[in-house]
């Protein structure tokens, strides 16, 4: 048993602390609330959002930090800008793996990041390849896309938005992913290289599993917008609570050059 993570009582404590306006964009399976974080009045949108996967919760941390970091220094906001920060997609999921070595799926055992519509049969291809049959700790992709209470919910509050860019926090590897099936916007790659210059991070192009059923793979098809996914930190999932300083201040740059993806 491990409590020394980032979990779901962390994110309530942490949200009590904000002044920043909140709300729960829907529950999960075991009626945990899918929290979001408004930041900013302007038009152009955009969306932070992390721990879609149960080991990953250091991405809840770091975008919690980024969020008091910018109550501090409002000035950091662009005036135009509305930031959405959805910073525990999984939160069934965290929880679980506490106990679950290795758990980085939902409650029912269905990988969100590979439960969004795109090239949903092509996760089904590989997951029957690698002999996974049904729910598992990872990278089951249930019956069909948005068949799950947290992909549904973001599915929902998507389309009830403008968002100009999506970021989908993720962990580890210290990469940074821009691209689906070539439908991104051409300059998706560009942007990607500004968003990791001066830092340790590195731009990438995914293959096998990580190809298909992403949140940013879903968004980029829907929209041909820009989509990125980040993943955070080097080592081992789950990363432990003490790289959060280290990941904090060489995630920094990208997510303040982030936010400026959305005036593009
Ligand atoms: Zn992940």
């Amino acid at each position: 048993m491990n409590n020394r993570i980032y979990g779901y009582n962390s994110l309530k404590a942490d949200l009590k602390n904000i002044n920043s306006e909140f709300f729960s964009i829907g529950k999960t399976h075991l009626g945990r609330e899918i929290y979001c974080i408004k930041q900013g009045t302007g038009t152009k949108e955009i969306l932070y959002a992390g721990a879609f996967h149960g080991m990953e919760w250091l991405t809840s941390a770091m975008l919690m930090k980024f969020i008091k970091n910018l109550e501090n220094s409002p000035d950091l906001i662009p005036e135009n800008l509305a930031l959405f920060t959805i910073p525990m997609v999984n939160p069934d999921g965290v929880e679980i793996s506490k106990f679950r070595e290795g758990w980085q799926a939902n409650a029912r055992g269905v990988d969100p990041n590979h439960n969004f519509d795109a090239g949903h049969e092509n996760s089904r291809a590989f997951e029957k390849a690698h002999g996974i049959t049904g729910p598992s700790k990872t990278r089951y992709a249930g019956l069909y896309p948005f068949s799950e209470a947290e992909t549904d919910a973001l599915y929902k509050f998507v389309k009830n938005h403008d968002f100009k860019t999506v970021f989908a926090f993720h962990s580890q590897g210290m990469e940074v992913y821009y691209n689906y099936e070539n439908l991104e916007p051409p300059y998706s790659y560009a942007v990607a290289k500004f968003l990791t210059e001066n830092t340790d991070y590195k731009v990438c192009t995914p293959s096998g599993f990580a190809s298909f059923g992403g949140f940013k793979d879903w968004f980029i098809k829907e929209y041909r917008r820009m989509g990125f996914t980040v993943e955070i930190g080097l080592g081992e999932n789950p990363l432990p609570l003490s790289d959060l300083e280290k990941v904090y201040k060489d995630t920094y740059p990208l997510l303040i050059k982030g936010l400026k993806t959305a005036l593009i």
